[in-house]
């Protein structure tokens, strides 16, 4: 009999097939270009001011962070270069298996490629050659 395949079990293994790569964590020197993230417009920490502490053996041990885990809490795609928060993160890689912004950006270059696509189609007709006519004289 016929296997019934639904659209889903071809995106999961599509998916299987192309993960999503990991979003790379942001470094406060990259971070002030972004206020919020770009999926879900939750905002960002700010990037902490260059006051000069010069206790800084007081404030060392205490900056632990874990890996993985972005200190600035942005997370970027290295494909379209937005910064995403944690939870979107999870949500993208784990979830809906996309990028937000790399679906953004592909429709916005569709829409953008969509009128170009006309107009080229008239290319190689007209076939206007006068061979099929000889004329003899005698
Ligand atoms: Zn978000
Ligand atoms: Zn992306």
């Amino acid at each position: 009999g016929l296997t019934l395949i639904l659209s889903t079990h071809l995106a999961r293994s599509y998916h299987h097939l192309f993960p999503l790569r990991n979003w790379v964590e942001v470094p406060w020197a990259e971070a002030a270009r972004s206020t919020a993230c770009f999926s879900c417009q939750s905002p960002f920490p700010e990037p902490p001011k260059a006051n000069k502490e010069k206790g800084k053996d007081e404030a060392a041990p205490a900056k632990a962070p874990a890996k993985g885990v972005s200190e600035s809490g942005r997370y970027k795609c290295q494909v379209c270069d937005h910064h995403f928060c944690i939870d979107c993160d999870v949500f993208a890689h784990m979830v809906i298996h996309n990028c937000p912004g790399c679906q953004s950006q592909s429709q916005q270059a569709a829409a953008a490629a969509a009128p170009l696509t006309d107009g080229v189609e008239a290319n190689g007709n007209g076939h206007t050659t006068n061979g099929g006519m000889m004329a003899i004289d005698g």
